[in-house]
Order: C-alpha cells, then sequence, then structure tokens
C-alpha cells in the first residue's frame, strides 16, 4: 500500500505562521477582510463560500460575501468587483468561477486590484508567476501542492514531474511553480497522446484532470509520488479525487479529503494576510 502524505501538518505549520502574522498586523489596528464575490446560487459556490467564511472567522480575518444574481451583466460584476479594489477596508477579493457564460469573465477579474488579487486570477499575477516573481499571488491550488511537496521533504529540484491538467486555475501555474523548483516538467491535457506513457515517466505524478478516479496503477511507475487536486463527490456523498484509491504503484499519494484542500484554504488566509501587509 502506499504511504498516504496528508495535508495535515502543512495546514498547522501555514496556520501557525497566519497566527503570527496576524499578530503583527492587529498590533498595528489592521484587521484584514476577505471579500468573495458569487453569481447565482451554485451549491459548490455556495460551499466554497461557507467554508471561506469558516477559515477566516477562525484565523480572526472578517468575511464579506457580495452575491449578485445568476442573470448579473459583465458590466454590473466588473463594478462591483471595482468597488471592492477601490475599498480601503477590503484586503482580498475572491470571484468564484465559472461565472455564467454570458459573463466576460476575463474582464471581470481585470477589474480586481492585482494587489488583492488572492487567487491568482488577473493577468498580472499569472504573468508574475509565470516570471517566477516572488511576491505574485499564484493560484491557492497551485500553490498548496508546492506547499505541500516542500513541507513533507519531497524533492522536486531536478526530478521528473508530469502535471495532467492545463486550466489556469491549477494546472498551468502549477507547471510553472515545480518548473521554478527546479523540476522538469511535461504538462499533459485532453490531447496527449499516450497519457499513460507520459504520466509513466514521472517521479512525481501531479493530478489535476477534474475526472474522478481516473488515474489508476497504469499511470503509474513504481515507487513515484502522486498528488491528487481533484475533488469529486461519489455516489454515497464521500469526497474522493481523480486517482483511484485502490492504486498500488506508487510510493505515496496524497488523499482526498485531507490532502491538497486543507493547505489551499490556510493558504487562502496566507494571501490575504499578505495583502493586508502590501497595504501598510
Ligand atoms: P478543469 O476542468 O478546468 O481542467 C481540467 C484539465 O485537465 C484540462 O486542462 C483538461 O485538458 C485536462 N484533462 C481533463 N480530462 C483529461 C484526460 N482524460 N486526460 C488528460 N487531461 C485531461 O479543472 P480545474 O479547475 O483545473 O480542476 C481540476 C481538479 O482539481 C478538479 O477535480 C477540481 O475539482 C479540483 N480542484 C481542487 C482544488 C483543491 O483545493 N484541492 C481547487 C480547485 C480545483
Amino acid at each position: 500500500m502506499p504511504e498516504l502524505i496528508k495535508g495535515l501538518e502543512t495546514v498547522k505549520a501555514i496556520r501557525a505562521a497566519n497566527a503570527l502574522r496576524m499578530q503583527a498586523l492587529q498590533a498595528k489596528g489592521i484587521t484584514p477582510c476577505l471579500a468573495v464575490v458569487r453569481v447565482g446560487e451554485r451549491a459548490d459556490d455556495i460551499a466554497y463560500e461557507t467554508g471561506a467564511a469558516k477559515n477566516c472567522k477562525n484565523a480572526g480575518v472578517r468575511f464579506t460575501a457580495v452575491v449578485l444574481p445568476q442573470t448579473a451583466d459583465t458590466q454590473t460584476l466588473v463594478q462591483t468587483v471595482r468597488t471592492l479594489s477601490e475599498d480601503a477596508s477590503i484586503s482580498g477579493i475572491m470571484v468564484l468561477r465559472p461565472l455564467p457564460k454570458t459573463v466576460d469573465e476575463q474582464r471581470v477579474m481585470e477589474a480586481i486590484d492585482p494587489d488583492k488579487d488572492v487567487d491568482g486570477a488577473t493577468r498580472a499575477n499569472q504573468a508574475g508567476v509565470y516570471a517566477g516573481v516572488k511576491d505574485s499571488f499564484a493560484p491557492c491550488t497551485a500553490e498548496a501542492v508546492v506547499r505541500l511537496l516542500k513541507y513533507n521533504g519531497i524533492a522536486i529540484a531536478g526530478r521528473e514531474a508530469v502535471v495532467i491538467g492545463r486550466s489556469p486555475v491549477v494546472g498551468r501555474p502549477l507547471a510553472m511553480l515545480m518548473l521554478k523548483e527546479n523540476a522538469t516538467v511535461t504538462v499533459c491535457h485532453t490531447k496527449t497522446a499516450d497519457l499513460e506513457a507520459v504520466c509513466r515517466r514521472a517521479d512525481l505524478l501531479l493530478v489535476a484532470a477534474g475526472q474522478r478516479a481516473m488515474v489508476d496503477d497504469r499511470f503509474i511507475r513504481p515507487g513515484a509520488g502522486v498528488v491528487d487536486v481533484g475533488i469529486h463527490v461519489d455516489e454515497d456523498g464521500k469526497l474522493c479525487g481523480d486517482v483511484a484509491k485502490t492504486v498500488q504503484q506508487p510510493a505515496w499519494v496524497t488523499p482526498v479529503p485531507g490532502g491538497v484542500g486543507g493547505v489551499t484554504s490556510a493558504l487562502l488566509i496566507e494571501h490575504v494576510l499578505r495583502a493586508a501587509e502590501r497595504k501598510l
């Protein structure tokens, strides 16, 4: 059986560092605030918003949700986000995606002040991540994978990392962050020829395909490490990932739940605190 590399210890370390940053901010009279913008009533958006509100409360960060109807147009959203960007009491802004298809999502993202863009959605932060600029905000999920690896002492430099997925939220920025850590990176997607063979080259297989249990032992070289970014709900209502629970080949795998997800949440708070520090 592969070893399970859980996220909990990484989460504890990030939370402890967050608590110190929070104390320093409060000593200067600052209470950071995260604003989440939600359009419509999608169950997963509401679940995300509830989780973010709880995380903020536990960290002592203020939280506000701006909820717009499903019919909201691009201009309304741009104006809403601009108002939050200009509001000195708001430290970080996150717009829940995907937005309705009728909305120009990138225009809305570009209305976020890059200094408040805590989930790395603006072109400015994307460019920063691609250029390896230290202070840029990377999307929390992509950064969570690297932090999980580093906290657990897993070597990255010089190793073959294969990322399944090229979305702007996870796969692409993750590939860039792994490159920054000196991995040799391959990015796979739906048009990759012989995906299994490419994945079997990996020392570190990072799976963000959004396909439940698609990765099984055929994709994994014996002794490789596997990070499962996927989040799905199975027929019994239980959370599961993109990697089959039955895999035997890897030396280790991150579980779902209990792996990347918690680290992502802790990092969102870290980013809000970093954003608040920038305003000092
Ligand atoms: P997405 O659907 O936007 O992108 C999926 C990517 O995987 C695409 O680039 C696609 O080309 C590739 N892909 C899909 N099927 C494939 C296949 N059969 N073979 C090869 N490539 C394939 O999804 P996303 O937003 O990047 O999220 C990926 C997963 O991560 C989802 O399961 C999502 O729920 C999860 N997620 C987790 C967290 C977290 O905190 N753990 C946060 C965000 C997303």
